[in-house]
């Protein structure tokens, strides 16, 4: 706060310009210690997966040389974890995509039953590995959503993807929408995605758009994931003007609420 950098000497408001000058100050720092920390974690969650291929890359090198079954379970193993760094670079891509067009208003128009519908289609084989009925309520309705379709899209894949990751084999995944007040002057819409599975304990609640948090149970470990799918769900719904809120019972289930600009 000491050091106050005026602006070009004769300035006609110097106290303003202080002002606007240590609060940028400021807001950098924290910007520029965020950015470090996010640096640190993704190298890290990086380096996971790339330690553990080297390891069986000696070890086929090494000991292993002339087992074949081991080959073939190694390499499965190697190609697994390519994958997951593949994942995650894909989200941190999305994830810096995203915060770049942080304050662009975004104006289109977006058919939700047709968006939601396109996103269980695409999450259907997933979905049947796990023995989970979809549905996608009401069938017919023209609500329409002010936002950008892609972006949308990104936010109710992640959604519905991870009712169904975590949702009970064999249960549901039921995803609504409706109209909040049709007669207020701000329309929005809501739209809820239940499932009934794990839940969540209220103690995580706070932190699940936090980037790279993962609720660590036996399932979710086995389940993987990036721990960056929620983040990305926030910082688009924030550039939208949405909110994102969640209830959820240990063992009965969860809902992840969303709402967003109605486009009249
Ligand atoms: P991930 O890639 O781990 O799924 P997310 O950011 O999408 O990352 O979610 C963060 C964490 O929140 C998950 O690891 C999981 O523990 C928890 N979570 C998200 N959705 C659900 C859900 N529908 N039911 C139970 N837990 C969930």
């Amino acid at each position: 706060i000491a050091t106050v950098a005026p602006f070009g000497g004769g300035a006609h408001h110097p106290a303003v310009a202080a002002l606007i000058t240590i609060h940028d100050e400021s807001e950098q720092q924290r910007a520029l210690e965020m950015r470090t920390d996010f640096v640190a974690n993704a190298s890290h969650e990086l380096r996971t997966p790339l330690a553990s291929v080297r390891g069986f890359i000696e070890t086929l090198q090494g000991p292993a040389r002339h087992d074949e079954a081991a080959h073939d379970r190694f390499l499965k193993i190697m190609g697994e974890q390519a994958e997951r760094m593949t994942r995650l670079i894909d989200d941190l891509l999305l994830l810096s995509r995203v915060e770049e067009k942080a304050n662009l208003n975004p104006t289109g128009q977006v058919r939700l039953n047709e968006l939601l519908n396109e996103v269980v289609r695409s999450l259907t084989p997933a979905a049947d590995e796990r023995r989970i009925t979809m549905t996608v309520e009401p069938e017919t309705s023209s609500l329409l959503a002010k936002g950008e379709r892609d972006e949308l899209f990104q936010v109710f894949h992640n959604l519905i993807e991870n009712a169904v990751k975590y949702g009970r084999e064999g249960g549901s995944v039921k995803v609504h929408m409706t109209e909040n007040d049709r007669d207020s002057v701000r329309k929005r819409v809501t739209i809820t995605v239940t499932d009934d599975g794990l839940g969540i304990a209220p103690e995580h609640l706070p932190r699940l758009t936090e980037r790279f948090y993962r609720v660590s149970t036996e399932h979710s470990r086995r389940i993987g994931g990036t721990g960056l799918g929620l983040a990305i769900v926030k910082h688009i719904l924030s550039r939208h003007q949405g909110e994102l809120s969640v209830e959820s019972v240990v063992g009965r289930g969860t809902i992840f609420k969303v709402v967003l600009p109605k486009y009249k």
